[in-house]
């Protein structure tokens, strides 16, 4: 077959849809989406990795279609079944973040509040692609989901984590893997939210995490070893080798507050260039929508994913604090210092 990205960029569907090696069987279910299922499994795992939810994060784009490619071939042997997906292929072919609307916003049925688009149909095809990959096993698979991302903007933290909202702590295997994956950082949510993490968790149970893996740089630019630990510690895990025993810990935030953009008149108070986790004192003005503003309530809050540029109604930033019951443990240079140093 065709590597993935090539046919998915060519809108095509493969001539061959479906085929096995020593190691797999492998079908192409929809543009995009390849599911793979081990001739030999050694461990009870159900694996979704997906990426290009947003069409212009192309370093985790690449890094998947060149493991699905190895699949394939028969070069890689797969100790789960796995199912693999590059997420708003139409964005992708224009090198956009999204056309109509953000996907990642959608999951969860939301796409139903959302004018009927191209992309309010995939939201709705990724749902129905994890829901029949998960109900397809038995009941007892352990479930993963790790979709992965670049961010807009420069972070104080280069790699990251996004956990959605759970009300017991994450299995200690999965933190010990997103160590692995070079992770400096995880951000726990307390809410619901559209993304494609949250419907996994919240639908099937699966531990899902989004995976913030650098900056967003054209196909073909992308410095590759920028994602080598994550590259890595994918590898290990479709293997089914243990990963992590001697990763540094991530540190970790929860967030405390949405800023939402409410109407035309938001204003953010942040410029262009402030970097994922810098830090705002109590008090500070954050934004401001006519009459609703938001300040920083706790000593330190730390931004992340600020964007004016949202449609009215989602997410402009979210503001984080510390889990300094954690974070006081590790023996790391905090944010803090480092943006102290910088200025
Ligand atoms: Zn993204």
């Amino acid at each position: 077959m065709q590597d993935l990205l090539s046919l998915t960029f060519a809108g095509e569907k493969p001539v061959i849809s479906q085929g096995r090696n020593q190691h797999l069987s492998w079908l192409w279910r929809d543009e995009g989406i390849i599911e793979l299922t081990p001739l030999h499994p050694s461990t009870n795992m159900a694996l979704v990795v997906s990426c290009g939810i947003h069409g212009n994060e192309t370093a985790p784009i690449e890094m998947v279609n060149q493991i699905a490619s190895e699949l394939i071939a028969g070069d890689l042997p797969l100790a789960m079944r796995l199912l693999i997906i590059i997420g708003n292929p139409a964005a992708m072919r224009e090198n956009k973040r999204y056309l109509q609307a953000d996907v990642n916003r959608m999951f969860g049925g939301r796409w139903q509040q959302f004018p009927d688009s191209a992309e309010a149909r995939r939201a709705l095809c990724l749902e129905q692609a994890i829901e029949t990959f998960y109900l397809s096993g038995s009941h007892e698979e352990l479930r993963w989901h790790l979709d992965l991302h670049t961010a807009i903007r420069g972070s104080w933290h280069t790699r990251f984590g996004v956990l959605p909202q759970r009300d017991k702590p994450w299995p200690q295997a999965f933190l010990r893997w997103l160590s692995a994956a070079g992770l400096e950082a995880l951000v726990f949510h307390r809410a619901p939210g559209g993304t494609y993490t949250h419907f996994s968790h919240h639908c099937f149970q699966a531990n899902s995490c989004t995976l913030e893996l650098g900056k967003a740089l054209a196909f073909g630019h992308n410095d590759l070893s920028q994602f080598s630990d994550a590259d890595a510690a994918l590898r290990a895990l479709i293997c089914g080798q243990e990963v992590g025993a001697d990763a540094s810990i991530p540190r970790r935030y929860r967030v405390l507050q949405q800023i939402t953009r409410l109407s035309a008149q938001f204003r953010l108070h942040m410029s262009k260039d402030t970097l994922n986790f810098t830090v705002f004192p109590q008090g500070t003005l954050l934004a401001e929508d006519g009459e609703t503003r938001y300040y920083v309530q706790q000593a330190r809050e730390y931004v992340l994913f600020p964007n004016p540029d949202v449609a009215c109604g989602l997410r402009a930033g979210l503001m984080l604090v510390e889990d300094n019951a954690h974070n006081q443990a590790l023996q790391l240079e905090s944010v803090d210092e480092r943006q102290q140093a910088a200025s």
